[in-house]
């Protein structure tokens, strides 16, 4: 006889949290998980896993999940429950009717990075091959767009350069925007034990974050810049480089665009990047910037880390390209130890990337306006495709506002929680004649939803998952879907309903059809992640297990060459001013995840019940703010309330909050300014001022007597 948690059987997933992208092994008892241990076979974890992987899993049988279909006519209906079958009837009777009232393009799709591959590939498909548009994005929108962008730009794939491990063979370590101890904590344990071993730890970041300094961890040289100077910051490094000579000659002649380095030297030897000039300006020591631009070019391998504090900017696609320009310059690619990588926040937010989940690009980031390609998909799903590009999930929500977008299908995100300005979303959400969401739970966005279809969580399911070093790993059902579907089957019978005929055997079939459209996954499949636990794409006839280091010989770029873009430096309109003195930024704590959409259905919830806003002791007492007291938070956008706390991980002038509760509103305050490449949002930078709830109306904390918060 077992004992009660005695398991009875094991099955190996992937964690479905960060970018790491841990394996796990989830043993069940009676149909329920009753542990999760970090497997030791995981090419990304070898064995470890943080407090989200191994403990936050209880969500997928929580209470509140949706276990029937629910549709309404109007938004301010109650919800009736409905069998799958009636409920997908309606939805392609829904979406093809707002089609048949406004046109074809009048209707779109939004997908996942917490589902698998395969889901992303068919909810792409959906959108073209059903809906008959190019109106398809992700999430990735507004994390890592600028990524890509700018990745693709310089050295060719918008994609992390090495593996992991990589990180073991560096000597210096630049960390931009990122936290990896908290948002990546098994990644950020293994650079902590690089720094161990003796590695420089160089980090940009407005904060002093947990990775700048703890106690097995310090940083050499932290440049704790003002919000929104990153480019500003890194041409200045830029400068530090090419103005002390301290560039390598030889990698730029024989691997990069000669011509094109001469004219980005040009640009960042301009007096105005200069540490002298630029220093003061991002609120820097000069001697910091030139210190940290010397232990980066002196290698001899020298990595690269970053995160959203660089991409989510009005220059985000620019900040990407600094680091691009830097490690080319530096002949910092290529080999082990060394690499630009992206720490992508979501378990598959590669995944969204690679396939196709983009307006303006098939899988594997091909132009759905270049015949050849457009062929081979056509040819692919037997339907003719629309050439021209589709609207990105921002100018979908502005169409919508302005009458001429009318329709939706959601799977697996909570925009009116996630995305930017949330009063215009909840006015796109409101126009709308018909929204499908497809969801573990109700949420922000079910409200404005007229249908509402369970989803079934990475536990459920069967896949894959790509994490931010490029790995595709098995995604494997655990436990059985709650409401009987997995997301992926879902998503076929709306296609089959709106009248394009298709059947899989199952997911590993999916991913053989995906595999079969895109290059860089082509060896890929259930059969190969059997044999070999895990692959790197690409994964092809000249790499048939994948391919660790990318950039080895030549950049995938048509010349083959790296080559440098022009970063010139445009200061965000969003300013501190007389009425909102404060800058915002924001970013996440180890225990919780994103909106806290799963982790806060878990016990995890215990050690972060709420956002609260760090804010410095001189700009706290300054405005009469007592450490713990409830404050009022504006901006020129909105107004939330939070509970502030003194903290010496910011300088005066910034505050800080996290973003893992719908309560905290904190998307009420961020501003519509978004990337000018990819509209990725700029959560990072907003203008607020901080109030006490009780003080008068009017009165400025400069009124409240400094000697009151003390007492
Ligand atoms: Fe690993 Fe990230 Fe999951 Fe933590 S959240 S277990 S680091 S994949």
């Amino acid at each position: 006889m077992p004992l009660p948690l005695q398991p009875e059987r094991s099955v190996v997933t992937v964690c479905a949290y960060c970018g790491v992208g841990c394996g796990l092994e989830a043993q069940t008892r009676a149909g329920r998980i009753v542990r999760m241990l970090p497997w030791k076979e995981g090419k990304s974890n070898h064995g470890h896993s943080c407090v989200k992987g191994r403990f936050a899993y209880d969500y997928y049988h929580a209470p509140d999940r949706v276990r029937t279909p629910l549709i309404r006519d109007s938004i301010d209906q109650p919800w009736r429950e409905a069998s799958w079958d009636e409920a997908i009837a309606f939805t392609a009777q829904g979406l093809r009717g707002v089609q048949q009232r406004h046109g074809v393009r009048s209707i779109g799709a939004v997908s996942s990075s917490r589902c698998t591959n395969e889901e992303i590939y068919l909810t792409q498909k959906l959108a073209r091959a059903v809906f008959g548009n190019n109106n398809i994005d992700n999430c990735a929108r507004i994390c890592h767009s600028p990524t890509q962008f700018g990745l693709s730009a310089t050295i060719g794939a918008g994609a992390a350069s090495q593996h992991f491990d990589s990180i073991l063979q560096a000597d210096v370590i630049l960390v931009v925007g990122a936290n990896p101890t908290e948002g990546h904590p098994v990644f950020g344990s293994l650079l902590k034990r690089r720094v161990r071993q003796g590695a420089t730890l160089l980090v940009i970041d407005p904060r002093r974050t947990e990775t700048v300094s703890s106690p097995h961890c310090q940083a050499t040289v932290h440049l704790a810049l003002r919000p929104g100077t990153n480019v500003l910051v890194l041409n200045s490094v830029a400068h530090v480089i090419v103005t002390e000579g301290l560039y390598r000659e030889a990698f730029v002649r024989e691997r990069c665009e000669w011509p094109e380095f001469e004219r980005w030297q040009a640009l960042v030897s301009d007096p105005r990047y200069a540490p002298e000039v630029a220093g003061p300006e991002a609120g820097l020591d000069p001697e910091a910037i030139r210190t940290l631009a010397r232990r980066y070019a002196a290698g001899p391998n020298s990595a690269i880390y970053y995160g959203l504090g660089v991409t989510e900017h009005s220059q985000g696609s620019t900040g990407v390209m600094c680091l691009g320009n830097l490690a080319l310059a530096c002949g910092m690619l290529g080999r082990e130890g060394v690499g630009v990588n992206p720490l992508r926040g979501q378990g598959n937010v590669q995944g969204g990337s690679c396939l196709g989940s983009w307006p303006h690009v098939y899988s594997g980031y091909r132009f759905v306006s270049d015949p050849e390609v457009r062929a081979s998909f056509e040819a692919g799903w037997g339907v003719a495709l629309d050439p021209e590009p589709g609207l990105r999930l921002p100018n979908m929500f502005d169409a919508a506002v302005g009458g001429d977008f009318r329709g939706m299908f959601i799977m697996g995100e909570d925009p009116v929680q996630s995305d930017p300005n949330q009063n215009h979303v909840i006015a796109a959400m409101r126009n709308m004649e018909f929204v499908v969401l497809q969801d573990l739970y109700r949420n922000e966005t079910s409200k404005y939803a007229h249908v509402l279809l369970p989803g079934s969580s990475a536990l459920e399911k069967d896949g894959t998952f790509t994490n931010a070093e490029r790995r595709v790993s098995r995604v494997r059902q655990v436990v059985p879907p709650l409401a009987g579907l997995q997301d992926w089957e879902v998503v076929v019978r709306l296609m089959n309903a709106m009248g394009y005929a298709t059947q899989y055997r199952d997911a590993g079939e999916v991913l053989l059809e995906l595999a079969s459209l895109t290059p860089a996954y082509s060896g890929l499949s259930f059969e190969l992640l059997e044999r070999v636990g895990s692959a790197q794409w690409p994964v092809d006839a000249k790499a048939p297990e994948g391919t660790e280091v990318l950039h080895l010989e030549r950049f995938p770029r048509a010349n083959g060459l790296g080559t440098f873009m022009l970063t010139g430096y445009v200061p965000t309109t969003e300013r501190s001013s007389e009425r909102y003195p404060l800058l915002l930024t924001t970013g996440r704590i180890l225990t919780q995840y994103n909106a806290g959409t799963q982790t806060r259905r878990s016990a995890n919830s215990q050690w972060h019940p709420e956002d609260v806003l760090e804010i410095s002791a001189a700009d706290a007492i300054a405005r009469g703010i007592r450490d713990g007291e409830q404050v009022q938070v504006s901006s020129r956008f909105g107004s939330t309330q939070l509970k502030a706390v003194y903290s010496q991980r910011v300088n005066p002038g910034v505050v800080y909050t996290t973003f893992h509760h719908a309560e905290s509103r904190v998307n009420a305050l961020t501003s519509d300014r978004s990337d000018w490449a990819t509209n990725c949002p700029e959560y990072k930078v907003t203008a607020v001022e901080v109030l006490r709830v009780a003080a008068p109306a009017g009165v400025s904390a400069a009124s409240t007597q400094a000697s009151e918060v003390l007492a």
